[in-house]
C-alpha cells in the first residue's frame, strides 16, 4: 500500500509556512514502513532537531481505482480517520531552499502515526467533521474539513489521475494551522469532536 499526502489544503496553513495557496491539490508519497500503529511511541529521530505536528484526516481506500470522478469518489472509500504526519523541519526547508525533494524530511520511520477509523456513515455531513490535536492536555490544532481548500472527493479525482488507488492506501489530507514542534515527554492526543482516535507519547 501507499500514503499519498496532500500539502498545503488548509489557507491558514499554508500561509504560516509562508506558501502560496496552490489551484490544484499538491501531494507526495510515504513509504509503509512510516506507519506507526496501535498508539506505540514515537522516538525522536536523531538527524533532526525540529520534528513537527501535523493533523491530519485520513481517508482509507476500499476499492481499485483509476481515472475516477469526483462525483463517484464517495464510493471509493468507507472509513475516515485521524493520523500525524510528522515533519522535520529543519531539513525541509534546506530541501525547498536547494530545490531537493523532501522524502527525508517526511518518510522516515514511524513519521506517520495513525490512529482508529469511523465508519463514514456515523458523519452526518464528511464536510463537517470537526478536529482537534492536543499536545499534552492543550489543544494545539483545531479545525473542520469545511476549510479543507481541496475536498476528500476532489483529492482522489486529481490523485487517481495519475496514479491508480488500492485497496489499503491512506490518503492524508492535510494539515490546518498550528503546527509545531514535539519534544520528549511529550502526549499527543487527536480526536473527531469528543472522540479520542489516536494517543500517543513522544520519546
Ligand atoms: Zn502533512
Amino acid at each position: 500500500m501507499k500514503i499519498i499526502c496532500i500539502g498545503r489544503n488548509y489557507i491558514d496553513h499554508a500561509k504560516e509556512l509562508g506558501n502560496p495557496i496552490p489551484k490544484e491539490p499538491i501531494f507526495f508519497l510515504k513509504p509503509d514502513s512510516t506507519l506507526l500503529l496501535k498508539n506505540q511511541a514515537f522516538f525522536l529521530p536523531d538527524f533532526s532537531d525540529e520534528i513537527h505536528y501535523e493533523v491530519e484526516l485520513v481517508v482509507k481506500i476500499d476499492k481499485l481505482g483509476k481515472n475516477i470522478q469526483e462525483n463517484f469518489a464517495r464510493t471509493y472509500y468507507n472509513e475516515i480517520g485521524i493520523g500525524i504526519d510528522f515533519t522535520a523541519r529543519d531539513i525541509q526547508k534546506k530541501c525547498k531552499e536547494n530545490g531537493m525533494p523532501w522524502e527525508i524530511a517526511k518518510s522516515f520511520d514511524y513519521s506517520s502515526p495513525l490512529g482508529k477509523f469511523i465508519d463514514k456513515s456515523e458523519f452526518e455531513d464528511l464536510n463537517k467533521i470537526n478536529f482537534r490535536l492536543e499536545k499534552n492536555a492543550e489543544i494545539v490544532q483545531k479545525s473542520v474539513s469545511s476549510e479543507m481548500i481541496f475536498s476528500i472527493d476532489r483529492i482522489i479525482e486529481y490523485v487517481s489521475k495519475f496514479m491508480t488507488l488500492k485497496i489499503g492506501d491512506l490518503i492524508y489530507t492535510g494539515t490546518p494551522a498550528g503546527v509545531g514542534p514535539v519534544s520528549i515527554g511529550d502526549k499527543l492526543e487527536a480526536f473527531f469532536e469528543d472522540k479520542k482516535l489516536l494517543s500517543f507519547m513522544v520519546k
